[in-house]
């Protein structure tokens, strides 16, 4: 990821920021599509995992539907390139004015979380005389085994509809008479890397479907979120495994031929795409540690902070020697720090640090926080063709 002559434009720019590495995301969007496209499944990229115009065109280029969870992302989406027919909206917490914004744009579907968005959904589509299509998101009480705070489909969590709220729905249908009930919707969390969680919810997902047509309600599409993890250890040109992912899903879920299959992948598409530059600013002595203090800190990249997040960290500018170090940021915040008791070769002011796996849920968690600014933002297609741009100038 990281040649001679990009560390030499590195030098150059100033810190920290963001590097998107574009021929990567491509390469990845092309094995994502590949696979999904083997089973017909229908794929909607998790907008919040990085909202970055650029990104979310190129992404759009491929044909990606949109998962949002909000109206401004519904916006953003749409605004670069996202086909309404193909966008989804989710969140516990949607507001009236988002839901008519959903209604007025004839997204997809949205993703319904309690039967007083059903109702309030209902009542918006009957004041404008249409019928709204929803899904049913419900909460499968499956432990996602990840960190708890990306957990989301336990029944105390706040997302979802319980079993119960199900029964209620199918005893009071004829209340809904604007709404478009043929979908179901399951995101159970974040960053798994056990495969066998998805085959738990595929055995959820079979009974619930079930239970359904049982009742009388069919089912046209079923939307099984996102949530593919992604290897924070070793992260340098690394595909998620979507191979494997489908698979579980193909093997093991039980549909009827004309059900629709979708799901919302965000970090897996996005996350080692991008990493976090980042220049040392001093190198303190704590007693027998060292710590770095480098110029990027929990306002650019929130997640070692929040879910106490591993990155794996290089210095690109220096190879020899090596020692232990943690690396901290500027901000005047215990928590905030990058890593503690990491290896690395010998490292001096000024030299470049490398946070990788840094494409998901960094730039878009970025705060102001002690007024800072915000991180630049790089493509490695500007950076190497500006390069190639000057070679061909100097010519004249
Ligand atoms: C966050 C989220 C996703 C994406 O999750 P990833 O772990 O990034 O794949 C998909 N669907 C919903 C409803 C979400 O909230």
């Amino acid at each position: 990821m990281f040649s001679n002559e990009l560390i030499t434009q590195f030098d150059r720019l100033k810190t920290p920021f963001y590097y998107y590495d574009t021929d990567f995301l491509n390469k990845n969007l092309n094995i994502l599509i590949h696979e999904a496209n083997r089973f017909g499944y229908r794929l909607h990229y998790a907008v919040k995992a990085n909202a970055n115009s650029r990104i979310l065109q190129i992404i759009s280029d491929y044909g990606f539907g949109a998962d949002c969870v909000s109206g401004n992302e519904v916006q953003k989406a749409l605004e670069n390139g996202f086909k309404p027919e193909k966008i989804v909206f989710a969140g516990v917490g949607k507001t009236d004015e988002e839901l008519q914004l959903a209604i007025d744009k004839k997204i997809f579907c949205v993703n319904c979380e309690s039967l007083q968005e059903l109702e309030i959904i209902n009542s918006l589509a009957e004041i404008c005389n249409k019928k709204v299509r929803v899904a049913l998101r419900i909460n499968p009480d499956i432990d996602a085994q990840t960190h708890a705070y990306i957990t989301t489909g336990l029944q105390y969590n706040k997302f979802g509809l319980s079993l119960q709220d199900v029964d209620y729905i199918i005893k009071n249908k004829e209340k809904y008479s604007n709404l478009l009930m043929d979908g179901v919707h399951l995101h159970i969390g974040s960053q798994i890397t056990n495969l066998k969680v998805f085959r738990d919810l595929c055995g959820v997902v079979n009974n619930v479907l079930h239970y359904l047509s049982q009742n009388n309600i069919n089912i046209q599409h079923i939307n099984l979120g996102g949530g593919l993890g992604i290897d924070y250890s070793e992260p340098e040109n690394q595909i998620p495994d979507f191979q494997a992912y489908f698979n579980v899903f193909y093997q093991h879920l039980t549909v009827k031929p004309w059900q629709e299959i979708h799901f919302e992948p965000g970090r897996a598409v996005i996350g080692q795409a991008g990493a976090l530059i980042t220049r040392v600013l001093y190198v303190k002595e704590n007693g027998s540690r060292k710590t770095i203090i480098v110029d990027a800190g929990f306002t650019d990249l929130l997640r070692p902070a929040l879910y106490q997040a591993k990155h794996k960290i290089k210095n690109i500018s220096s190879e020899s020697g090596e020692m232990l170090y943690d690396i901290a940021g500027p901000l005047c915040e215990t928590a905030d720090y990058f890593g503690k008791g990491l290896l690395l070769p010998e490292t001096k002011r000024g030299d470049l640090l490398v946070i990788y796996s840094a494409g998901a849920y960094g730039e878009v968690m970025a705060s102001q926080y002690n007024l800072r600014q915000p991180a630049g933002k790089y493509f490695s297609d500007d950076l190497l063709k500006s390069k190639k741009h000057k070679i061909s100038t100097l010519k004249i």
